[in-house]
């Protein structure tokens, strides 16, 4: 159902385009007096199932009819499933884009690469800033999390507070120093708020999350252990304090470190230009210069902790690196958790390395890895710092949202006063309270990187395709004597090898022309009629016979 109800004077609605019901895709949108504040636009990246499918982003359709209304696109932080989808909004959208210098850094960096800056404005706000954006007053407030500079948003709204955590965890011995700003939490919830919107993804986890910093005693111990081992570290380049503990414990044992990977560059790169990132030139050598040292005077640093197969990681497993072969030299490490969906491509990665005969080590095996987000104690602790009168739980599948309306109840926020949402919903927040209001569009939308976007039906093809194959059936007929001039001809691709194939081309063949000297002696002699007659028998015979569902091609000419 899609519709759109009339809202109260002084109501503020709350659309969700994505990021409930799935990790990914993060997208909201908040409306009041008619104007409207994005929050986030990111991407999602497909399952192995999804064929050449490369992202998939919200559906955008409910901001693109409302382009003019659209006062600004708020960024919480600079992850890609927050800002990846900027390039295809912006397209359509172009209104500014506010989030910290980082946040902005990145943001702009991809919009640059795709051509598409040059047109947009980009305001940087620094922590704890408060500014009036379209509608709202908005807060940036700090928070920790797995790329710096990551912020709370709390929205002074005509109906109240509204609060949404970002994506955090509740640190309290960052990297930086910058922890999350409690006691501003603390003094919104003696304020009062009306909503607050959490961070669900480890909603089914107890517990606290372990602190950035533990990650760098664990790295610190294996380079220790591995004084004449050449050590390639793999993580996100985005996670800029991943990168510093890395390079602090490669300076300590005289390491030159080496970056692999073009997001790599850059991200360091810019980090370093905000101060965020702290390193001497001298530690860097070139990827070109690695033979020049023994492997335990080099640390390498690169991408594709995800197993991306496009990623240094994955070059290198595959012997692809153009400056380093791996092997018995080199000790490998996941710096990562994989994404859902991500494990069998770095299941591959590793048994690669494995065979090119590395030693190889994830966070399956050593603490080499932090999460970003808050567990059920951190979780628990921000509710009872907002003690928020309504709670949303997003950013999550459908368990984890679900295990985080729990904690909420609780936590002491009234039953029905807890609302679990999904993509698609829209929620109407008046001083009365909160209550649903309609639905709007929110599949998912594919884009496949050759050909461009794309929605269901391909797709579906592309699965029977992988799943079945294809059977191409081809026929003529002469339509002045009604005669099969030419016999059915059967190819198969992609699922029979042999012997069945032979057998499927047979007796297909054989059921299709019987199925064709039947219409043709009916007197049909229209080639979309006889094709219909080809498929139809075809797909029956072949669903029964062999219990495949194949794409099938047929085409009967009539001359
Ligand atoms: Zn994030
Ligand atoms: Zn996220």
């Amino acid at each position: 159902m899609n519709c759109t109800p009339t809202v109260a004077n002084d109501a503020v609605r709350i659309v969700f385009l994505g990021g409930l019901g799935e990790i990914g895709r993060n997208c909201m949108a908040i409306e009041a007096n008619g104007r409207i504040v994005v929050i986030d636009a990111g991407l999602m990246f497909p399952e192995p199932n999804m064929y050449g499918i490369d992202l998939i982003l919200p559906d955008f359709t409910w901001l693109r009819e409302r382009a003019d209304r659209v006062d600004a696109i708020v960024l919480t932080h600079g992850h890609e499933d927050h800002t990846g989808a900027l390039r295809y909004l912006t397209r359509d959208v172009k209104a500014p884009i506010y989030g910290s210098p980082l946040t902005i850094g990145f943001a702009r960096h991809r919009l640059e690469e795709a051509k598409l800056a040059g047109k947009l404005t980009f305001i940087e706000v620094e922590d704890g800033a408060r500014r009036k954006i379209g509608p709202f007053e908005i807060e940036f407030i700090p928070v920790t999390h797995s790329v710096p500079s990551a912020h709370a948003l709390a929205l002074h709204t005509p109906a109240g507070v509204v609060v949404h955590s970002g994506d955090f965890k509740l640190d309290l011995t960052p990297i930086d120093g910058r922890r999350t700003d409690v006691a501003r939490l603390a003094a919104l919830g003696d304020e009062g708020v009306a909503l607050l919107m959490g961070d669900s993804t480890n909603a089914e986890e107890p517990g606290f999350t372990a602190s950035e910093a533990t990650v760098g005693g664990a790295l610190r111990r294996l380079f220790l252990e591995r004084p004449n081992k050449r050590i390639v570290v793999a993580c996100f380049a985005s996670h800029i304090h991943r990168v510093q503990q890395i390079i602090n414990v490669a300076n300590e044992q005289g390491r030159k470190v080496v970056l692999l990977g073009r997001s790599m560059e850059t991200n360091v790169k810019l980090a370093r230009k905000l101060n965020l990132l702290h390193v001497e030139t001298a530690t860097f050598e070139d990827s070109a210069n690695i033979d020049r040292y023994e492997p335990g005077q080099i640390c390498v640093i690169c991408t594709g902790s995800q197993g991306e197969p496009l990623s240094a990681l994955a070059k290198l497993s595959r012997g692809d690196g153009r400056f380093l072969a791996v092997g018995g030299q080199d000790t490998i490490i996941l710096s990562s958790h994989p994404i859902p969906g991500n494990e069998w491509s770095v299941g591959r990665v590793i048994d690669d390395l494995h065979r090119s005969g590395a030693e190889v080590i994830h966070s399956g095996v050593e603490q080499v890895h932090a999460s970003g987000h808050a567990r059920q104690g951190e979780l628990r602790t921000l509710l009872q710092l907002v003690r928020p009168r309504s709670f949303v739980p997003i950013h999550g599948e459908y368990r984890h949202m679900i295990h985080h309306a729990e904690l909420a109840v609780e936590m002491g926020v009234l039953e029905n006063r807890v609302w679990v949402c999904e993509d698609g919903d829209v929620l109407e927040l008046t001083e009365a309270g909160v209550r649903r209001a309609g639905t709007v569009p929110a599949g998912f939308h594919y884009i496949d990187g050759t050909t461009g976007d794309l929605d269901e039906a391909p797709l579906e093809d592309r699965r029977m395709l992988a799943e079945h194959g294809v059977v191409l059936i081809t026929a003529g007929v002469d339509k002045a004597s009604g005669r099969l001039e030419e016999r059915a001809r059967v190819t198969a691709r992609g699922w029979f090898e042999g012997e069945h194939e032979e057998q499927l081309m047979t007796v297909v063949a054989e059921a299709v022309n019987a199925a064709l000297l039947e219409a043709l002696d009916g007197g049909e002699r229209d080639a979309a009629n006889l094709t219909k007659v080809v498929q139809r028998t075809a797909g029956r015979l072949i669903g029964q016979k062999f219990r495949r569902q194949p794409v099938i091609m047929p085409a009967v000419v009539v001359l």
